[in-house]
Formats: structure tokens, sequence, C-alpha cells
């Protein structure tokens, strides 16, 4: 196995150019996994640890540029404020050593469905930026999942960062693991607030064949927020709306059986937190989170 180790990223994208079957490895948690039990032995691996660009982050006012090799302690610490939902989802990721370790990059880049980053990503807003020699494109992260392990990148093309949009409303993230830490989820969920533009998104990871959102849910909560005027007033949700929202959330599962947790555990699970995860956002809206971001 040889290992190419560019030192910037003109080089790294000329050595994926070179070698379309090199094998990326960022923080190694996955890469390391699958080689050490022998489910993968390629014939090269391309370490982008020495691309320092891939490791910073730059915001705008309304969107994060996230490099693909910024571990989830920093998201943690550094990017509390502008993108919660993922600083909750990367606090469950792993352990602190992972997490050290660990990037939104490699997370997309196993494209599990398990991966914990992508709910987040998916109810946040989120475009993928894509690079290889012939140029750079921006893919929508949820048409970037196009299977179980599997994504839209070209074999020449690397991941150069995540264009996230800023928060301007309350965010949540929600798992279901066998126990609190260290575990790969059962299911996940992410909803986020959007008052700037009267929307709401979700994500939902474990529960289909890639991760997805809750399009009909998020098309009916927008519908009945905008039409009980509550982005306006902040009053509390009715508990029906609640219920169909948790409803449509799990219907937008596609789960299977496995040794984690059964389909119909999966989709009752999702609806759960669907439920919970809005009356927390809810909760935030009303006690001021966002509401000023509507006159921005
Ligand atoms: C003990 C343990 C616990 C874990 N717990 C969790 C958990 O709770 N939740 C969770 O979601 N995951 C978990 N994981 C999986 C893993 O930590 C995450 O998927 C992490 O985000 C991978 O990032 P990495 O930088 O280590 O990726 P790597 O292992 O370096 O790479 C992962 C994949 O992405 C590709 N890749 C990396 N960077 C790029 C790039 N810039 N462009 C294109 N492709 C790229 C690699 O080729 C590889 O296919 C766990 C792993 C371990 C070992």
């Amino acid at each position: 196995m040889d290992f190419l180790r560019p030192a910037g990223w003109e080089e790294a994208l000329a050595a994926k150019a070179e070698h379309p079957t090199a094998v990326p490895i960022a923080g190694g948690t996955d890469v390391m996994v699958e080689i050490n039990f022998d489910h993968r032995r390629p014939e090269y691996l391309l370490d982008l640890t020495r691309v320092a660009e891939l490791a910073e982050w730059e915001a705008t006012d309304r969107t994060v540029r996230l490099g693909a090799g910024v571990p989830y302690t920093r998201i943690i610490e550094e990017l509390r404020t502008e993108l919660p939902g993922l600083a909750l989802a990367a606090h469950t990721i792993g352990s602190p050593q992972i997490r050290n370790r660990g990037t939104v990059g490699g997370n997309l880049g196993a494209a599990s469905p398990a991966g914990d980053a992508h709910p987040a990503l998916l109810a946040a807003g989120a475009e993928v930026e894509a690079a290889s020699v012939r140029g750079t494109r921006r893919i929508p992260v949820e048409e970037f999942f196009t299977g179980v392990k599997r994504h839209a990148l070209e074999p020449d093309e690397l991941i150069r960062a995540v264009h996230i949009r800023r928060a301007d409303g309350p965010q949540q993230f929600s798992k279901v693991g066998t126990r609190n830490a260290m575990v790969i989820a059962v299911c996940a969920f992410a909803v986020a607030l959007h008052p700037r533009t009267r929307t709401v998104r979700t994500g939902i990871g474990s529960a289909a064949p890639t991760p997805v959102r809750a399009r009909a849910a998020e098309e009916f909560l927008g519908g009945a927020l905008e039409e009980g005027g509550f982005w306006d007033s902040g009053a509390p949700l009715d508990p029906s709306v609640v219920r169909r929202f948790a409803e449509l959330c799990a219907g937008a599962c596609r789960p299977i059986d496995d040794v984690r947790g059964t389909a119909a555990y999966r989709r009752h699970a999702v609806g759960v937190m669907a439920r919970r995860t809005l009356g927390w956002t809810w909760e935030a809206y009303r006690e001021g989170e966002g509401r000023t971001a509507q006159c921005a």
C-alpha cells in the first residue's frame, strides 16, 4: 500500500487525478477501522492531514464554510453559536479521542446512513463543495447521498468544504442508541427552525438507506406556523400540530430490521424524537431565540 502525502490542496487534487482509486484519509477513524479489519486494502492512501486549508472555517452573515478536515471537537468549541445543530450532533459522536480526529468531510465520505453529522446538515441546509483538477462544484447535501455508503463524488473528486446555513433560529439533534456514548445510532433526528425564511427543515439518520429529510412534515409544519400566525405570536403550538408533524416524520422513514433495532421501533422512535425536538426548539423560539432574525 502506497502512502501519498500532498503538502497542499492543489497537490492533493493532482494526486487524486493521477490515482482515482486512492482512498483519502483525514482523521482515519473510519478508514483505519476498515483497514485493520481487512475490509479494504487500497493500493494508495491519500493522506489529507497536511493540507492546512482543509482544517479552516470561515463565516459570513449567512453561511459557514467549514473545511472538510475540521475535527468535531473544534466544531463544538468554536461553532456552537453558528451551527448549534451540528455542534449537538458532534457531541454525541464517539469519544473525545474520536471527536479530536473525526471530521465532517470523513463522515460525508463514509456516507453511512448512520452518520451523525448528516441529519444536522440536512436540517440546517448545506452544500458539499467538491473539487477536482477539472474544477469545483457544489452539491446540495440532500443530493449527496446516493445509496448505502454511496455518494455523488466522482473518482477524481475530493471534498474541500461544506457550506452550511448559519443558524437564524433554534436547532436540535437527538439520537437513540443502546447507551449514551460510543454507539452507532439506532436512529437520529434533527430539526431546525428558520425564522428568516419562515421555514422548517429536518434530517433523519439510520432509518432509510440514506439520510433523508421529512419533506411532508416540513411543509405541513411550515404551513401550520404561517397560517396560524405563530412566527409572529410565538404562541404555544397546538398538540394536534405537533402530533401530525411527528406522524409525518415517522412516515418519511424507510427503515429495516437489523441487529441494532427493528424497522417498527425505528419508525416509532423517530416520531418520538420529532415530537420532543420540535417541543424544545419551539420553546426556545418562544423565549426569543431567533425571533428577531425575521426582520434581518
Ligand atoms: C470508536 C468509534 C466511534 C465512532 N462513533 C461515531 C458516532 O457516534 N457517530 C458517527 O457518525 N460516526 C462515528 N464513528 C465513525 C467516524 O468517526 C466518523 O464517520 C468520522 O466523521 C469520520 O471522519 P474521519 O475524518 O476520521 O474520516 P476518515 O476515516 O479519514 O475517512 C472516512 C471516509 O471519508 C473519505 N474522506 C475523508 N476525507 C475526505 C475528503 N476530504 N474528500 C473525500 N473523501 C474523504 C475517506 O476516504 C473514507 O472513505 C466512530 C468511529 C469509531 C472508530
